[in-house]
């Protein structure tokens, strides 16, 4: 028997084979919810074998067979809406009406997805130029084949699901290697497609801790998906590069809000609460950091204080938030808040008695010091740090002096665009939170630690599908220089025409 963390293996014998499986288990109440196979690196090879011709099969559909299928799977989530819920709040912990929500804004990209692959990723003609004018060029998408898809636990549906539901929609199949602390969430997903997709494993599941992610990482799969922390990402991309599998690398954030004089503080400090501590503060785009101006800054503290108090961590249908998914990061959450408060920082709400695993109470820490892991590091939990800047240079200066770029937002009544433009985030929400995670239509994604390549959106379909361009010869052009034969004449012509369209000043 080994332990990893709070998920524990046993060496089972099954029909006299060594077998080695998890548990997956309810954060609040350590109950067993479910028992897997930790699948070695022959079991992940086969499963992504059979998806093989389930790729082709799918590709072969054409756009509008998958939307009708991928629509038909859309209609069966709405319907089973509440199952799904009351799995996630067993399986990791958070409040029903949070799981709730989290499947509808998955819904929705999944629709979003089905209804659009067909025209972003369809054949489109471009534009030849000068040198090419006698050829008609244009672009269309294929499918990789087989996608692998690693997930994290803290969104089990929506986070995979960005990259699951693109993925089948540009018309790749997928081999889901879920968080090893949401698998039966996983694997309701996939029953779930198969329900509707009964022909061919177009979507299938990889059941295990890191090693069985290393072996998908390994298994020839044509593209890799992972959502999860920064270290494991860079783990994964390194693993990939052996075999030079192109990968998407969704990791970790440290979001930050920045309130302006002329925000509505109310609303600004309602939304910091709620960006901070829903999920129990588990949110990759939560918010962790606010800097506010000075006129704002006494009524957001006063206003974020009496909100935040009200708040309440547990497992039981009225608690604001769960328990903390992942036992080992309720160390991380207190390290942060200890060294912050051992650094001079004050406590407003809560403090290091609020850190009574497996919950967490909420915590808002003010005049934090900018080196401080609270303000550099992804802390992960129901803690938001608040800090007065002199201006709005300011704000945006310390919003941008981490490692990370993930998401941010501002509240501002003239100055929320101004402010965007200069934030270094791949999404941006302006007198919001996290809005943008739930739009189909935006892409999502960050850059820097938080790494790269895009999930949702035009640009999340195209991310599973690689580009060919093709050009087509209409006519004889008046100037060929792709031959031998050419003569100095042509030459001449070409200066002429270079010259002409491109050598007049500007
Ligand atoms: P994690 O990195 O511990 O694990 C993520 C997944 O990777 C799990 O399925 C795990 O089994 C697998 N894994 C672990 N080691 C591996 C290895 N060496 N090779 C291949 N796979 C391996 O992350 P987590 O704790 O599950 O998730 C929380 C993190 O995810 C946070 O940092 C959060 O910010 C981030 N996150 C990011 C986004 C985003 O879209 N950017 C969304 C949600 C969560």
């Amino acid at each position: 028997m080994t332990t990893l963390d709070k998920r524990d293996t046993d060496a089972a014998t099954a029909g006299g084979h060594g077998r080695e499986t998890f548990d997956s288990l309810n954060p609040a109440t350590g109950e067993v919810v479910a028992t897997f196979d930790v699948m070695t690196a022959a079991q992940v090879q086969a499963v992504v074998d059979a998806a093989r011709p389930a790729a082709r099969w799918w590709a072969e559909l054409g756009p509008d067979g998958r939307k009708q299928r991928l629509l038909a799977w859309r209609t069966s989530l709405a319907k089973h809406l509440r199952e799904l819920a009351e799995l996630m709040h067993t399986e990791n912990g958070k409040p029903t009406d949070d799981a709730l929500f989290e499947i509808a804004v998955a819904i929705e990209h999944l629709d979003w997805a089905a209804r659009h692959a067909g025209r972003i990723l369809g054949r489109h003609r471009t534009l030849p130029g000068v040198l090419a004018a006698n050829h008609s060029t244009s672009v269309s998408y294929q499918p990789y084949g087989v996608v692998g898809v690693i997930g994290p636990w803290n969104y089990p549906v929506h986070t995979p699901m960005g990259s699951i539901s693109y993925a089948l929609a540009a018309g790749n199949a997928v081999v889901f290697k879920p968080s090893e602390y949401t698998t039966a969430v996983g694997q309701w997903l996939v029953r779930s497609l198969s329900t509707v997709v009964p022909e061919y494993p177009v979507f299938s599941l990889a059941t295990g801790l890191a090693d069985t992610g290393t072996a998908l990482c390994r298994s020839g799969v044509d593209k890799l998906a992972f959502t999860g922390s920064t270290g494991t990402g860079k783990k994964v991309m390194a693993t990939c590069a052996e075999t030079l599998t192109p990968v998407v690398i969704e990791c970790g954030g440290k979001d930050a809000l920045v309130v302006l004089d002329d925000a509505d503080v109310d609303a600004a400090a309602d939304a910091a609460v709620w960006g901070a501590m829903s999920n129990a503060g588990q949110t990759c785009v939560g918010i962790e950091r606010a800097y506010v101006t000075p006129g704002a800054y006494d009524r957001f503290v006063s206003e974020v204080t009496r909100r935040a108090s009200g708040l309440r961590a547990g497992d039981d249908r009225l608690a604001d938030m769960g328990p903390i998914t992942m036992p080992g990061q309720v160390d991380v959450i207190r390290r942060h808040v200890q060294e912050a408060l051992d650094r001079g920082a004050t406590a407003v709400v809560g403090g290091i008695e609020s850190v009574r695993a497996p919950f967490v109470d909420p915590i808002v820490l003010t005049d934090v010091p900018a080196d401080a892991a609270a303000e550099q590091d992804e802390t992960f939990g129901p803690t938001l740090t608040v800090n007065k800047v002199a201006d709005e240079d300011e704000a945006v200066r310390r919003a941008n002096a981490t490692a990370y770029g993930l998401g941010a937002a501002v509240y501002s009544a003239g100055r929320g665009r101004a402010v965007a433009d200069r934030l270094r985030a791949g999404m941006v929400s302006i007198n919001s939170v996290i809005t943008f995670a739930a739009v189909p239509s935006v892409p999502f994604g960050g850059i820097g630690a938080s790494g790269f390549g895009r999930i949702h959106g035009p640009d999340g379909l195209r991310e599973f599908a690689w580009s060919r361009a093709v050009t087509r010869r209409r006519f004889a052009g008046p100037i060929n220089l792709q031959t031998f034969e050419r003569k100095p004449k042509a030459f001449q012509n070409l200066v002429t025409l270079v010259q002409t369209v491109w050598g007049r000043g500007v």
